[in-house]
């Protein structure tokens, strides 16, 4: 229960709460490997890149992680707490309260 499990995406603590599974390989393509990993996280790769090209380029961590669009959303999560979770993510989060 003290398992400390960290997300393969951004490296945080998984948490117990707004945990998915990302399968490397989607299922589409017959994967079957599964990985905990933050929802956030999870719908971000999703959100960034289709199952086409998770398949033929992302199917690594490393590959996913050097994504740009990716990396930026590591770094703007990086500092959140584990079961953080919103729909909305941008990755130029610009303050555009006047
Ligand atoms: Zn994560
Ligand atoms: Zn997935």
């Amino acid at each position: 229960m003290s398992e400390e499990e960290t997300c393969p995406l951004c490296g945080r603590v998984l948490g117990t709460v707004n945990i998915d599974r990302h399968h490397l390989i989607p299922k589409t393509y017959k994967g079957k490997e599964q990985f905990p990993i933050h929802k956030i996280c999870h719908r971000k790769i999703h959100s960034t890149l289709s199952e086409r090209e998770l398949h033929h380029s992302y199917h690594t961590w490393e590959a996913l992680r050097a994504h740009e669009d990716i990396q930026a959303f590591i770094a703007w999560v990086a500092n959140k707490p584990p079961g953080f979770h919103t729909r909305t993510f941008t990755s130029n989060s610009k303050k555009q309260r006047r």
